[in-house]
């Protein structure tokens, strides 16, 4: 609690926000939201990986706050992004699971709607297409004077890519602000595994793939010889798709599939993580040199994490271990000194109230995240924290708790199974390995909890949308439809 509240002082020296105070909020800061999507923490520098994938990013958590416990609410895109701008879990807006044709309810409030209203200048480049799962046709482009869709140039190798998107946003800075301080949301699926019917410079097909020199960063042209492919399963990311939903229906064993090939995905993963970080790394020296760092509020974070087969499955979407959750969050505040670290665990969708908070903006009432900085912190420690996914492929669901050190998982990951509950001890057992016996009370308390909570059902849902046939094309591609 101490450290919290120095925490605390030291925001508040902060010349800005001193002025914020006396001159009545004329002088508010810049706001810049990143969200690398499917980035899990522990694949950082600064989150104690050993390779350097992320030197941009690292050198930045020098100057911030880093949250070493930050989850997201569903191992998916969609849902974990509306929690990310609203604040409230998506399991109660209808959006649980992603794959379907959910939108943001009317009366739900996104951050960038009272930016908006507070006089920012708000712009949004994100990579998805209009019915994507962060397109406009969903209601993200609400609040946003410009939404910016994928692709961000026309001559992409890739669908998505980062050098562009970074290039939007420096012009952007250049070419169209007003002189109002602007709130940005920069969204980039560099890190994400690729569709399979991308265009490559040969014929293999990986999972994950950049341009040179990234393509071969942390693996040899050589040692990435496995095709990722299959005849029974396709190629690339829906050759693992395919694996998934193998091994939920017990047709082929997970225990089967060649550690050294795990090791070589997650290389070509990490690989990606190195080129985003490159760009990132750009788009900061952009800042900088336009002087505008020490007058903007940078928060960088992810929607959910990324499986290696540590419960049994690759990839995101399906269960709610930590590797599919557990994402950065690295916050940057102007005027604060060094790098401070935060344990406690905390939800993505704290980033909106963190955001407003910091501005001197009220926070809704109906906001379920909290704000990270200052006394209201302090009560954060304790709370439960849900996460919550209906597979779109298989009959897998999966719902969890974290209270404290503890976290409760009720899932279903088989096709023969029912749904089963465990408990971990999370400081202990973080990768949540050992389901602790014993502790049945505390596991039935969590579990009576957790059900409650998911039985309270949706508050309020959207109308849903038609998603064109081009978005379509790209869902099949990736695997998430069929
Ligand atoms: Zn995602």
């Amino acid at each position: 609690m101490k450290k919290r509240r120095k925490l605390m002082l030291g925001v508040l020296a902060a010349p800005w926000l001193a002025c914020l105070l006396a001159c009545g909020g004329e002088t508010r800061p810049n706001v810049l939201l990143i969200s690398i999507d499917t980035l899990r923490a522990d694949h950082l520098g600064v989150y104690g990986y050993s390779r350097d994938t992320s030197p941009a990013l690292d050198r930045l958590a020098e100057e911030s706050i880093v949250f070493a416990n930050a989850f997201s609410p569903a191992p998916r895109t969609l849902p974990s992004h509306v929690m990310m701008l609203t604040g409230n879990h998506p399991y109660r807006m209808g959006i649980s699971h992603g794959g379907d044709q959910s939108t943001i309810p009317s009366d739900a409030r996104i951050v960038s709607e009272i930016l908006q209203e507070s006089g920012y200048q708000t712009v949004a480049f994100v990579d998805s297409s209009s019915s994507g799962w962060l397109g406009s046709r969903r209601g993200f482009a609400r609040g946003f004077d410009a939404y910016h869709h994928a692709p961000h140039r026309d001559d992409l190798f890739y669908d998505f890519d980062t050098a562009a998107s970074v290039d939007a946003a420096t012009e952007w800075l250049d070419g169209q602000r007003d002189g109002r301080p602007f709130f940005m949301f920069l969204h980039t699926k560099s890190v994400h595994a690729i569709r399979a019917d991308t265009p490559r410079p040969d014929d293999r097909i990986f999972p994950y793939d950049k341009p040179a020199p990234y393509r071969f960063r942390f693996v040899a042209d050589e040692d990435a010889r496995f095709t990722w492919s299959a005849a029974d399963l396709g190629a690339g990311t829906l050759y693992l798709n395919a694996l998934n939903k193998a091994y939920f229906h017990g047709t082929k064993d997970p225990g089967d599939f060649p550690k050294q090939r795990i090791e070589t995905l997650k290389a070509l993963y990490d690989n990606g993580i190195a080129y985003t970080d490159h760009h990132l790394g750009r788009f900061f020296d952009a800042l900088r040199s336009r002087g505008l760092m020490d007058d903007t509020i940078l928060i960088v974070t992810s929607d959910h994490g990324e499986a290696f087969l540590e419960h049994g499955f690759f990839k995101h979407g399906i269960t709610v271990y930590r590797e599919m959750l557990h994402v950065p969050l690295i916050l940057r505040i102007p005027g604060t000194p060094g790098r401070r670290s935060v344990a406690e665990a905390v939800s993505i969708g704290d980033v909106p109230p963190t955001i407003l908070q910091q501005l001197g903006i009220p926070v809704p009432p109906e906001m379920e995240g909290r704000p990270l900085i200052g006394d209201a912190a302090d009560a954060n420690a304790d709370r439960p924290l849900f996460a919550f996914i209906k597979h779109r492929l298989t009959p897998a669901t999966g719902a969890a708790i974290r209270q404290g050190d503890w976290r409760l998982i009720y899932d279903r990951t088989r096709a023969d199974g029912g749904a089963e509950a465990r408990l971990y001890h999370v400081s202990e057992d973080p990768e949540e390995l050992h389901p602790v016996p014993g502790e049945g009370e505390r596991a039935a308390r969590m579990l009576t909890e957790l059900l409650d909570w998911r039985d309270r059902g949706e508050v309020k849902t959207g109308p849903g949308i038609e998603i064109d046939e081009k978005t379509l094309e790209h869902l099949r591609a990736v695997g998430y439809i069929e």
